[in-house]
């Protein structure tokens, strides 16, 4: 009979290496699915990431329209700029709010919230503890 430990050397063998080190670390945000309807990009996706990040979807709708240079609007949870992007730049864009509002810069943890403090605003981490000033986006 196998005992505990000759167990979980073999789960763990069957896990791959990667899984062990980024788990915690940095989270699983699904790939941008961006069409272009007329003159229109439709970030179908939206909600989604939206949920993985924990972060009101109007924040984000703000950061990237402004990155974008457009005007965004959300309906039925698919984000909505005028004009004609790709996936890979509102990809990019996203990963700059994720590293600017959503990872600790002391941990690179994601499990962070953003608080009001007096009339600054802090990315709080729950993983560390630390308190980082941010600008509003
Ligand atoms: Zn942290």
């Amino acid at each position: 009979m196998d005992d505990y430990d000759s167990l979980l050397d073999r789960a763990r063998s069957q896990v791959p290496e990667d899984a062990f080190k980024k788990s915690g670390e940095r989270f699983k945000v699904p790939a941008v699915q961006l069409i272009v309807q007329g003159n229109r990009s439709l970030w179908q996706n939206f909600q989604d990431i939206i949920n993985v990040l924990n972060r009101p979807g109007r924040e984000v709708l703000k950061f990237v329209s402004g990155q974008l240079g457009t005007a965004g609007s959300m309906e039925g949870g698919i984000a909505i700029f005028n004009g004609k992007f790709t996936p890979e730049g509102v990809s990019d864009l996203l990963d700059r709010y994720i590293d600017s509002y959503v990872t600790c810069p002391v941990c690179s943890r994601p499990d962070t919230e953003i608080v009001k403090e007096d009339k600054s605003y802090r990315l709080v981490c729950s993983a560390c503890g630390a308190r980082t000033a941010i600008r509003p986006v």
